[in-house]
């Protein structure tokens, strides 16, 4: 896999872009050379990555940035960015589905429905519906790629972490059918599991770690920028980007 690829002329859709994670994998795609559509709610968040994208554009010519300020629970939200980046671009390069919540931490007989189905609507709903939105477009490109952000909790089993596991176990499995679905297709798409991440989300779900022992999101971003790669081959796996190293968990059929 190519460490640093270059991006320049493609189109990268990168949901969750006001902090985090998703805000370093904005800023080093489109240091990378990527137009980037950055997705979020907080429109300050957003404002700081153009800010920084455009610094980087003065310097070095490459990268831009269009900031989406949306909620991805509105489902006809989704439906029209996808119709207003047809319009625009005609294709999509690059979809890193990255937004994501954590929800409650707490027993599961104890988690309030709402919460229980917010999570389900960002970390799931929200997401096929943004594939559904997408897909058409991601086939337009020569070299389409999808980046779905997943987690450990997917697999490891974990008390109380009930309802977020569940969304990440969801999403996985949304992404396989993806590939499967598209294998025949250039488009590639993988899930990943960042790994403990120096993030808000992190904060919240661990208050009493010190995050100076965690990675910093940008380390964690530019480990999974790879992915977007015209040249990648891998399709319908989960790449573990602290160990830059492909999972599967494929069943004997
Ligand atoms: P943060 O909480 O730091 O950032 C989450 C991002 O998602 C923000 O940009 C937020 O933007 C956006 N978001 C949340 N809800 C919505 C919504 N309804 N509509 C639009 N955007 C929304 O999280 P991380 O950077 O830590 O996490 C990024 C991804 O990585 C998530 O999918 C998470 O599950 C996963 N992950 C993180 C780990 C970690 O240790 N940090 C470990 C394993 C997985 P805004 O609030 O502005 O809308």
């Amino acid at each position: 896999m190519n460490a640093h690829p270059d991006l320049t002329g493609r189109t990268a859709l990168v949901t969750g872009a006001s902090r985090g994670i998703g805000y370093f994998i904005a800023k080093h795609m489109a240091a990378a050379g990527a137009q980037v559509i950055a997705v979020a709610r907080t429109v300050g968040g957003l404002e700081e990555l153009d800010d920084e994208i455009k610094a980087e554009h003065a310097r070095s010519g490459k990268g831009e940035a269009t900031l989406v300020p949306l909620d991805l629970t509105d489902m006809p939200g989704i439906d029209r960015l996808g119709s207003a980046i047809h319009e625009r671009w005609g294709k999509l390069d690059i979809l890193v589905a990255n937004a994501g919540v954590l929800g409650v931490i707490g027993p599961l007989a104890h988690i309030e429905a709402k919460v229980f189905e917010k999570v389900m609507a960002v970390n799931v709903t929200g997401v096929w519906r943004l594939i559904r939105s997408v897909d058409p477009l991601l086939r337009n490109s020569d070299a389409g790629r999808a980046i779905i952000m997943s987690s450990g909790a997917a697999h490891n089993a974990r008390a109380y972490w009930g309802p977020y596991a569940a969304s990440k176990a969801a999403v996985e499995a949304l992404a396989r059918s993806w590939a499967d679905e598209t294998k025949n297709t250039p488009l590639r798409v993988n899930s990943v599991n960042p790994g403990a991440t120096r993030t808000a989300m992190r904060a919240q779900a661990m208050p009493g770690e010190n995050p100076a022992t965690l990675p910093h999101p940008s380390e964690i971003a530019a480990n999974i920028v790879p992915l977007a790669s015209p040249s990648l081959t891998e399709t319908g796996l989960i790449f573990d980007a602290r160990e830059r190293t492909f999972l599967s968990y494929q069943m004997p059929r």
